[in-house]
């Protein structure tokens, strides 16, 4: 059975989309969640929303609890995860209003926890972080209507500062292509999760380094714009994620648990159950 999980940005949440809303508050062994789960559907798949940053925008990029987010997705029996992301560019033919799927990403965060796993020693492969299905459909619905790129190294950095022209330019001179704050750790822990995970990102402006000067006003104006895109290329690619067959994020930890079982703490097992009981005896 396949059930979507959707981050995104509050702006992208739009209850008419969804069907038989409902919403739900989650526990989790890592604190709470930003928000509560908007649990609906779209044509008949199961669908759950969280806003990433909670309503009215209460978490930044640095503060906000990706674990406890994640966690919650997987407790309620999601299997693929959407993430929206707004983007800026760091070429000039990645435009504004461009969508982005990208198939790699740079990790230059240093403040968030990214692993689920501080009791045992699990090393998970994450060579492609990106479920390789899941961001293909993303890109031929969103291909269908809008300027859509099939890839790109998403740099994610720790924020909540934009950059300085100085490290834009060396951003673009490392072969980097978009720019953004929230890529990980979402991904790492949802291949923790065993959940296959893909972005959509929107490009709403280039970043410092172009001569172009973009207005405040503009880049408000692409955002919507851009949230719009998403709404409708998830509405449109839920159908087709339900046929989506057996994939490899879906089976991460095989092998990657490294503590031996005998020397798994009771209380971790109690903690880690929902991920790592279909790895170990008990
Ligand atoms: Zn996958």
């Amino acid at each position: 059975m396949v059930k979507v999980g959707i981050i995104g940005g509050s702006g992208i949440y739009n209850p008419s989309m969804f069907d038989k809303v409902e919403e739900k508050k989650v526990r989790t062994p890592f604190g709470p969640p930003s928000d509560s789960y908007m649990l609906g559907e779209i044509d008949g798949v199961e669908t759950v929303f969280l806003s990433r940053h909670g309503r009215g925008h209460r978490y930044s990029p640095s503060t906000l609890n990706y674990r406890a987010n994640i966690y919650g997705m997987k407790k309620l029996g999601v299997t693929h995860v959407i993430s929206a992301s707004a983007v800026g560019s760091l070429r000039e033919d990645y435009r504004p209003l461009d969508i982005v799927i990208p198939d790699q990403v740079y990790d230059r965060t240093c403040k968030r926890a990214s692993t689920f796993f501080d009791d045992i020693v699990v090393h998970i492969g994450l060579a492609d972080p990106f479920c390789p299905e899941l961001s293909r459909i993303l890109y031929e619905v969103s291909s269908k209507k809008y300027r859509t790129h099939d890839k790109g190294t998403y740099l994610c950095m720790e924020g909540p500062q934009f950059s300085t022209k100085a490290e834009s330019n060396v951003y673009r001179k490392l072969g980097f292509d978009v720019i953004g704050m929230t890529a990980q750790p979402e991904a790492k822990l949802a291949r923790e999760a065993e959940m296959c995970f893909a972005i959509i990102a929107t490009v709403t402006d280039y970043d410092v380094w172009h001569e172009e000067s973009v207005t405040i006003s503009q880049v408000i104006e692409n955002a919507a714009k851009n949230e719009q895109a998403v709404q409708d290329i998830i509405r449109s690619s839920v159908k087709r994620l339900a046929d989506m067959g057996d994939c490899q994020c879906r089976h991460a930890l095989e092998g990657a648990i490294t503590t031996s079982e005998n020397a798994i703490p009771a209380s971790a097992r109690r903690k880690l159950r929902l991920l790592i009981s279909p790895y170990i005896k008990g």
